[in-house]
């Protein structure tokens, strides 16, 4: 599809974000081109301060304007759980379950050799080092029922036990039907496979 060189650009820019095809590009790059100047000025200047505004909470890697997320810090939270999720969508998924009061931990990953993702490419040395906190008494594996979501949550359940982290290690039930993923799952099975969870072995 060859259009204008500028339209061009913005579409190439557009379709590079997840989901979204090059019809769809095209069709939001018109939408933006018809687009009132203070929304283009509003839209151009939180791109352009995203990264000065958001970072990674230095603990959990939840998207954070402080260095420390509003999670972490909050000291209603039962600070002996820590929830270990694939990315920042699921944990929202799951806070809004309003059935765990933990704390979190996103992984940036699921380890998958197919697509070349590995051992590397998780935050595990990082939840390691915040299991040997003594006040930590269970770890909760939260992700999706798939092959990624086995191989990367019995592989934390063997670093963590070879690292001597003795309290409970669970996973979230699978009430969720396979290959549903946690970020579309509704509310209310979402908040039973938490509140089901089993423990591993
Ligand atoms: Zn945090």
């Amino acid at each position: 599809m060859k259009t204008l060189d500028s339209i061009d650009k913005l579409v190439e820019i557009i379709s590079r974000l997840p989901s979204i095809g090059e019809k769809s590009a095209l069709r939001l790059a018109i939408y933006l081109f018809n687009s009132e100047k203070e929304y283009l000025d509003e839209f151009a200047h939180t791109l352009q301060s995203l990264h000065q505004n958001i970072m990674l909470c230095k603990n959990c890697f939840a998207l954070s304007e402080k260095e420390i997320c509003p999670i972490c810090e909050n000291d209603k939270r039962d600070k002996s759980t820590i929830c270990v999720t694939e990315n920042y969508v699921d944990m929202l998924a799951i806070e809004r379950t309003d059935e765990y009061n933990g704390l979190f931990h996103i992984l940036g990953n699921l380890i998958s050799p197919l697509k070349g993702i590995g051992i590397s490419d998780i935050k595990l040395p990082e939840l390691i080092e915040r299991s040997k906190n003594s006040d930590i008494k269970e770890i909760i594996m939260a992700f999706a029922a798939s092959l990624e979501a086995d191989t990367t949550s019995s592989f934390i359940y063997r670093r963590l036990r070879d690292a001597g982290f003795t309290g409970e290690i669970t996973r979230i039930t699978y009430g969720l039907s396979l290959g549903s993923d946690i970020e579309n799952a509704d509310t209310r099975s979402l908040a039973k496979s938490i509140s089901n969870r089993i423990e591993m072995s």
